[in-house]
């Protein structure tokens, strides 16, 4: 029929048509790259009083603060200042409120974007919109560009693929901060909750080469956090914010800035003049059962926490100075939840089987510390043993330090090792961390006043410095075997 063929030949024009128009239509409301907004410092309304505790974290800015306002000073002295400064840590620590601060200390005009407003569905936009970031702010000079939650562009790139988007926004981000030359005056900055999701590209020299870690709060931190939240807030004499502190441990500034503020709602509910001690240890409870699910140290694990950083501080002070414990805390820190810092003393380029085997004691005595006290062991030491092994691997297969075949290296890829040299050398390396870890229990045990003695700081404390650890520790007497001989820490054997 007529009628049918009509519509058999216009039917396909009519829908294409409408498909056109509705295309031209969205096309029209494409986003495009809009200017960045941008803020004067001296209007960003957080000052460097705002921010309690952080003290490392605020003296390295402190430099960048003093670039801004004063960059003659450092080029009269040929300093090259750092350009891309990277903030990390876990979420609610104080990071966007630290940026903040420096854009107001330093009175620089402030680029500030979230990371996620670059991701987009059009290809190449996110790109483009990190373009016309960093030229406003070239023509903006001095300024800080902050780009914050830079995972959701930092992560590793894919290579291809769905990721195209994500990977060429990440592309342009790397561009731009290769493209800074000597002169300009533009600082940039970035805060990520995961630096071992970054793409390593981005923390290159030149990039994002000076890392500030912004770390949880200890005790005397969430005091100071707790005395910026309650400085507006009319307080009852009874109220003991070191007590507060003391019992929120694993609580970061953000949940402390809100227990303030759940206290004074809680007061003025009441109708209440003051805020009560008592509206804080309510917010409290509640606050603490929100987060049950996230991780809040409980106490019982805060004391296996507290003997296991112990453990490691006492065994660097036994084997001597070779491995000084710079710090020792039950601060969670990244997914490691604590840690003991141990520094070389000194730069040598050798070391001895001696020092292997104390290097070993002072990895294992984390581990050791828990089965002395506890007379039970956690996961808690995976990355111990992780480097135990590998210490003791390269002294058996590389460094021929083994008893059974001195003078001779056995390593994974010489084919010419017979089954039996192969055995040999396995249940070799096995039996030198055993006896490390043996001998770290003996000594733990020898010196369990002294154990006692540091977790006990520690779970009052919760971060101990090198003083604090060698008063706690003046009266023992090292008993390390390596002392008297010579040795390096510096290159630690990691090559496997
Ligand atoms: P992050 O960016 O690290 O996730 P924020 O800077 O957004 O954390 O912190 C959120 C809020 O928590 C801040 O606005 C502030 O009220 C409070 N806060 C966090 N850390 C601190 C701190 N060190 N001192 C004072 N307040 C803090
Ligand atoms: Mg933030
Ligand atoms: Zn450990």
């Amino acid at each position: 029929m007529d009628l049918e063929n009509t519509l058999l030949t216009w039917l396909p024009i009519i829908f294409f048509g409408v498909v056109i128009v509705l295309l031209l239509y969205t096309l029209r409301f494409m986003p495009r790259a809009k200017p960045a907004p941008v803020v004067k410092g001296s209007q960003v309304e957080v000052s460097w009083t705002d921010v309690a505790g952080l003290d490392e974290a605020k003296e390295e800015l402190q430099e960048v603060v003093d670039f801004l306002r004063d960059r003659k000073r450092f080029e009269r002295l040929g300093a090259r200042v750092p350009r891309g400064i990277l903030l990390h840590g876990p979420p609610g620590t104080g990071k966007t409120l630290i940026a903040k601060a420096v854009a107001s200390a330093s009175g620089a005009n402030f680029y500030s974007q979230s990371a996620s407003s670059f991701v987009e569905m059009f290809a190449g936009l996110g790109a483009a919109r990190i373009r016309k970031l960093f030229e406003e702010a070239r023509k903006h000079e001095p300024a800080i560009v902050f780009i914050d939650e830079l995972d959701a562009v930092g992560t590793a790139r894919s290579g291809g693929g769905f990721h195209r988007e994500h990977d060429q926004t990440l592309n342009q981000l790397l561009v731009e901060l290769d493209g800074f030359n000597a002169r300009d005056e533009v600082v940039v900055m970035a805060a990520s909750n995961r630096l071992q999701d970054l793409d390593p590209a981005l923390l290159r020299p030149g990039r994002f080469d000076r890392q500030v870690h912004v770390s949880a709060p200890d005790v005397s931190g969430r005091e100071a956090i707790l005395g910026v939240h309650t400085r507006d807030k009319p307080l009852a004499a009874d109220v003991d914010l070191g007590q507060i502190a003391r019992q929120t441990a694993g609580l970061t500034g953000a949940d402390l800035a809100n227990l303030c503020n759940e206290a004074a709602i809680l007061a003025g509910r009441n109708e209440a003049q003051y805020v009560r001690q008592a509206d804080f240890d309510a917010s409290m409870e509640r606050i603490v059962a929100g987060l049950q699910q996230r991780r809040v140290v409980s106490e019982k694990e805060k004391r296996i926490l507290a003997y296991h950083e112990a453990g490691h501080a006492v065994m660097s002070h036994l084997v001597g100075d070779l491995f000084p414990a710079q710090k020792a805390t039950i601060v969670s820190r990244g997914d490691a939840l604590g840690y003991t810092l141990n520094m070389p003393t000194e730069d040598r380029y050798m070391h001895t089987r001696e020092e292997f085997v104390d290097l070993m004691m002072v990895f294992l005595a984390g581990r050791a510390a828990e089965e002395v006290v506890f007379g039970r062991i956690t996961n808690g030491a995976a990355n111990d043993l992780e480097r135990v092994t590998q210490i003791a691997r390269a002294m058996v297969f590389e460094y021929g330090m083994s008893k059974v075949a001195p003078s001779r290296t056995m390593r994974a890829d010489n084919y010419a090792l017979s089954e039996e040299t192969k055995r040999l050398r396995d249940s070799e390396q096995a039996r030198l961390t055993d006896q490390a870890y043996d001998e770290a229990q003996r000594l733990l045990s020898k010196h369990r006043a002294a154990l006692d003695r540091v977790a006990e700081a520690l779970l009052e404390k919760e971060t101990l410095d090198r003083a604090e650890l060698e008063a706690l520790l003046a009266d023992i007497k090292p008993e390390s075997r390596s002392s008297e001989t010579i040795g390096t820490v510096r290159a630690l054997p990691m090559r496997d």
